[in-house]
């Protein structure tokens, strides 16, 4: 049986206005974050969401999590229109929905102790007693590979592994069902980065979690993700079951970024792979905006943006070469 749709996002954009002028500010440009990109995640499933930086995926990400308001299209989650959540819905929404980012350093209040960092939502959304709470932050602890018996000591007293487990074991507090992890092991040593990735894995099968995986690193997300989605610009340039895109990769720009991975920093590589930079959001070309780094482009990419098309099952990608794009 297949599993429910768990977030459905239709036809998203976010676009920032550039302005100028100190008194009179007036609108002379739009930064294009997020243009019209369209996807679902199945319950208990994972969607990795790859590109280089400034691709769109946090803003993605953002977006879902009710941090940016689109400015257009719709996610929904539970069948929820995120976008539209209020009051008690809203509540309950930041309950269902958590978030893990990449710098667990940053991300954990340095003169806490993790016993009060990992509780402190189970306070705010006020769970139970301060016993109920006290045993729930030691079997959180325990449940991510911390020893229950550190509970008391703070965050620069860990290893970045360790923190970063410390950040789940927090996430985790409220029951939720969806997890958004931006660049969860990005920020770690390389042989770390897969004692977290299993982590994931087992916490997703024993709690039927529901993962948004975004990182710039293609090998990063294959062991974890269900399906695939590859960002480039704004916009979303292929997406397909993990394994197919892996084994089959059509987008050239896909094709590049497997090529640039695994190694320890993928943007360097990536650049030996492909001529030129990202070019700007504020000014980026016609047509496929990947043209100028495509070593497969031609005149007629210039002129229009390639549809998303079906070339296997449910493996869709956004580039002429493809009949029907
Ligand atoms: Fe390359 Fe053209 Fe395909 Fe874009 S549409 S990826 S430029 S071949």
């Amino acid at each position: 049986m297949t599993n429910q749709i768990k977030i459905q996002v239709n036809n998203l954009s976010k676009h920032f206005p550039i302005t100028a002028g100190v008194v009179f500010s007036r609108t002379v440009g739009v930064v294009k974050a997020v243009d019209n990109i369209h996807f679902s995640i199945r319950d208990g499933e994972t969607l990795g969401l790859v590109g280089e930086s400034g691709c769109g995926k946090s803003t993605t990400a953002n977006m879902i999590l009710g941090l940016e308001k689109p400015t257009s299209g719709q996610i929904l989650v539970q069948g929820e229109d995120v976008a539209r959540l209020k009051g008690k819905g809203l509540f309950r929404f930041r309950r269902t929905v958590q978030a893990v980012f990449q710098d667990p350093f940053r991300s954990l209040n340095p003169r806490k102790k993790i016993r009060q960092i990992v509780g402190e939502p189970l306070m705010v959304h006020r769970t139970g007693t301060a016993w109920e709470i006290k045993n729930r932050v030691l079997e959180l602890l325990e449940l991510v590979g911390i020893d229950p018996q550190r509970a008391d000591l703070y965050p620069h007293e860990f290893s970045g592994g360790q923190r970063q487990r410390i950040a789940i074991a927090r996430a985790l507090s409220l029951n939720p069902s969806v997890i958004i992890l931006d660049e969860p092991v990005s920020a770690l040593d390389v042989s770390i980065q897969a004692q977290i990735l299993n982590l994931l894995i087992d916490l997703q099968e024993k709690l039927s979690l529901t993962y948004l995986i975004i990182s710039h690193d293609l090998a990063v997300v294959e062991h974890v993700s269900t399906q695939i989605g590859v960002m480039y610009l704004g916009r979303l340039v292929e997406l397909a079951p993990s394994e197919d895109l892996y084994q089959n990769p059509l987008h050239p720009y896909t094709q590049a970024l497997l090529a640039a991975s695994p190694v320890a920093d993928p943007d360097v590589k990536l650049a030996a792979v492909l001529e030129g930079e990202v070019p700007s959001p504020l000014n980026p070309p016609s047509g496929c905006s990947f043209h100028p780094r495509c070593p497969e482009a031609r005149p007629e990419c210039k002129l229009n943006v390639p549809r998303m098309t079906e070339i296997r099952p449910q493996h869709v990608v956004s580039c002429i070469l493809y009949p029907g794009s």
